[in-house]
């Protein structure tokens, strides 16, 4: 092991120049060269004849030299001059001319007579062909440039590849590797041992041999995760608080305007469980848009309230806080629970007000953003800290969370419908309450894909809705022109339907550059019904509430991720009438166009997830605006979920037999403190 800690110095030919080159990839010890690992390959492996060379394709071939290295120099004033060295190569099927530029050293290295291996990409056409710059080696050299599954390194300027795979060739050579799974996991799962994963990882033998070198490591990767994940949890159990009473929420449920879905009651009968337990509540309530997890939210926070314990409520933009705020103060009015709003956007004098009292204990109910939770609020007595909209908030702030000398309940909402595979990973340290039903009377928003011919058609509908009292969403994918070009901009598309589209109409802008208390007063203005439309970008995307809205109109649809889509619709349809979602998307490909369609079809919000996953991948999940996904060193979420079932299942099995082994531990402990289990 002791190896692993050496500098990268110690190897030749690494002076200090070139470890510092290193250090730019992060590598500073010959363990973290180990785990250097290729970002790709090139296959070198297939061997042709001359004859069955083809254009563009690189292959291997045998050849002998049949004329002498014939080198040229071009004198070029003012300039390096230019140098190439033509020969001329055969085997039983054919002649090749090869050229190589500025390369006369090596060139000339092969010796007319000759057999060597080549391997490069075949040029020209029927008038001829020919190949430039090939690499070569002699038949007896083993492949180690030819016949042989290339790893390709991440690079950073001044250093090579050859000279990575060299370093990391030595490094292999020189460090012991000691196996770290447990035996009976390796054998259960049917993986490679640690050394052999390692050297195939970086030198593969064979296509075979890689992929279960990549399986290996992938697999201990997921493992320390998952460990890592019931390490959290195992914490969480260990801690205790003072039980709260829960039999005291008679006037809640009495004066509430509407009755709770089952699964309503079903998450706020979870949460009272967890109240009463005497441990602190980790809990996600997941549910799609317009569930009603607000009402969920408030019901922990009445208890709260009840047993004399504040509330921390916390959404992710202002615009949020403040509709929780303007929706719940009146019902917390009515019960005699004083609450308040503390937003960034208020003048300090405000904000150093409200801190004070929220210190003396005199609001048993604080609506704010994320900024609640830092150190200059204080909390006389913090029983519940109730995380909205959740999925840009991480394991290791969930964790430092529990940590806060309180140790408050945490409840967690998230309107992104997960598929169960990803969020084992985002929600792995959490219960789960899923609210799988929607409130009664809701009409499905009706969704269309169109493209520009429709665009007529779909102003008179926008016209349409306005007459009829109601208002419209559009979306577009860009705040100013140009960001991208042939995106609509939500300025100038806002400002060209103001001046020439809809003379008669009023429109609103909003997007995530205008400042807290701008956009709070246009969405306010917006709800108040003061425009018909809301041009806006994806800010609108998360929790907003204007049920007068009918229609949502999504500008280069095709931009958006489905589950984002999803997000996106849901801000409609939350009323009595009729509400439509009209997605625009000019010439897209007949996968994103399947993509759109399958959005068209269905408003079941797991199914949109599952099917996003698989087209998309999990990076782009969320959107690539947050993906709150954590950030693996060799494991790919898309394509390795399988891998990653395994290993969950394989740590909470050696968890429960007892504890890791010592050098897992480590790693787990390692994970746990740096800043990768950040998972945004
Ligand atoms: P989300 O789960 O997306 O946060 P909200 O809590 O914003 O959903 O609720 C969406 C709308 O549905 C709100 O206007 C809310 O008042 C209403 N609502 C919530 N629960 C019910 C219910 N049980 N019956 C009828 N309407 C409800
Ligand atoms: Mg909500």
């Amino acid at each position: 092991m002791a190896l692993h800690q050496d500098s990268i110095r110690t190897l030749p030919g690494i002076g200090p120049k070139k470890a510092e080159l290193f250090a730019k990839l992060g590598i500073q010890t010959l363990g973290d060269l180990l785990l250097f690992f290729p970002r790709d390959y090139e296959d070198r492996t297939q061997l042709l004849p001359i004859s069955s060379l083809e254009v563009d394709q690189p292959a291997c071939f045998i050849a002998s030299v049949v004329t002498n290295p014939q080198t040229h120099r071009i004198p070029k004033p003012g300039r390096k001059r230019l140098e190439y060295t033509k020969v001329t190569v055969a085997d039983h099927t054919g002649r090749l001319n090869l050229t190589f530029f500025n390369a006369s050293y090596t060139a000339e290295k092969l010796i007319r007579g000759e057999t060597y291996c080549f391997y490069g990409t075949l040029t020209g056409d029927y008038l001829g062909y020919a190949m430039t710059n090939p690499l070569f080696e002699p038949l007896d050299a083993a492949g180690s440039v030819t016949r042989c599954i290339m790893p390709i390194y991440p690079l950073t300027a001044g250093l090579s590849n050859k000279q990575v795979f060299t370093a990391v060739q030595a490094a292999l050579a020189r460090c012991a590797i000691t196996e770290t799974l447990p035996e009976d996991v390796l054998q259960a799962y049917d993986l490679c041992d640690a050394a052999t994963a390692l050297r195939e990882i970086h030198l593969p033998s064979g296509a075979e041999a890689l992929e279960a070198a990549r399986k290996r490591l992938v697999f201990e990767e997921f493992y320390i995760f998952s460990a890592a994940l019931a390490t959290v949890r195992a914490k969480r159990t260990v801690f205790s608080s003072v039980p709260m009473q829960t039999s005291d929420m008679a006037d809640f449920y009495r004066s509430l305007p509407f009755t709770l879905t089952n699964a309503q009651t079903r998450a706020i009968n979870d949460i009272l469980t967890d109240f009463r337990s005497g441990k602190p509540m980790s809990r996600l309530v997941q549910g799609d848009v317009g569930c009603g997890k607000t009402m969920v939210a408030a019901a922990a926070a009445y208890c709260a309230a009840k047993n004399g314990r504040q509330t921390a409520f916390m959404a992710p933009t202002e615009i949020l806080a403040r509709q929780h705020f303007d929706r719940l103060a009146p019902m917390f009015a009515a019960w005699k629970i004083p609450c308040i709003l503390l937003t960034g956007s208020m003048t300090a004098a405000q904000k150093k007000n409200i801190r004070q009292k929220i210190a003396n204990g005199e609001y048993a109910l604080v609506i704010g953003t994320h900024a609640l939770l830092t150190e200059t609020t204080v909390f006389s007595d913090l029983g519940l800290v109730i995380a909205d909209e959740q999925h840009r908030f991480g394991v290791a702030q969930r964790a430092a969370l529990l940590a806060k000398g309180e140790r408050p309940h945490l409840l967690i909402m998230s309107a992104t419908p997960i598929p169960r595979t990803l969020a084992l990973i985002l929600y792995g340290d959490l219960d789960v309450s899923v609210i799988d039903e929607l409130p009664p009377g809701r009409q499905p928003v009706e969704t269309f894909l169109v493209d520009e011919r429709y665009r007529a058609r779909l102003n008179g509908f926008i016209r349409k809705q306005a007459q009829e009292g109601h208002q419209t969403f559009i979306v577009c994918p860009a705040i100013e022109e140009g960001e991208i070009e042939s995106l609509k901009a939500a300025e100038q598309w806002a400002q060209t339907l103001k001046s020439t589209v809809f003379p008669n109409l009023r429109v609103a802008l909003l997007h995530g550059k205008m400042k807290g208390a701008e956009k709070e007063a246009v969405m306010e203005a917006f709800a108040k019904r003061e425009y018909d439309i809301l041009v806006s970008t994806t800010v609108i995307e998360v929790g907003v509430d204007v049920p007068n809205a009918t229609l949502m109109v999504v500008e280069n649809a095709d931009r958006f991720g489905l589950s984002q889509l999803h997000q996106l619709r849901g801000r409609i349809g939350r009323g009595d009438a009729k509400s439509y979602c009209i997605l625009v998307s000019e010439h897209p490909s007949a996968e994103t166009r399947a993509r759109l369609k399958a959005l068209c079809a269905t408003s079941d919000g797991f199914r949109i997830a599952e099917e996003d996953l698989k087209l998309r991948g999990p990076g782009d999940f969320f959107g690539s605006r947050q993906s709150g996904l954590p950030v693996f060193h060799i494991g790919n979420l898309a394509q390795d979920l399988n891998v990653l079932k395994q290993a969950q299942q394989a740590a909470a099995e050696t968890i429960q037999r007892g504890a890791l082994p010592e050098a897992l531990q480590a790693s787990v402990d390692a994970l746990l403190q740096n800043g990768e289990f950040r998972m945004n």
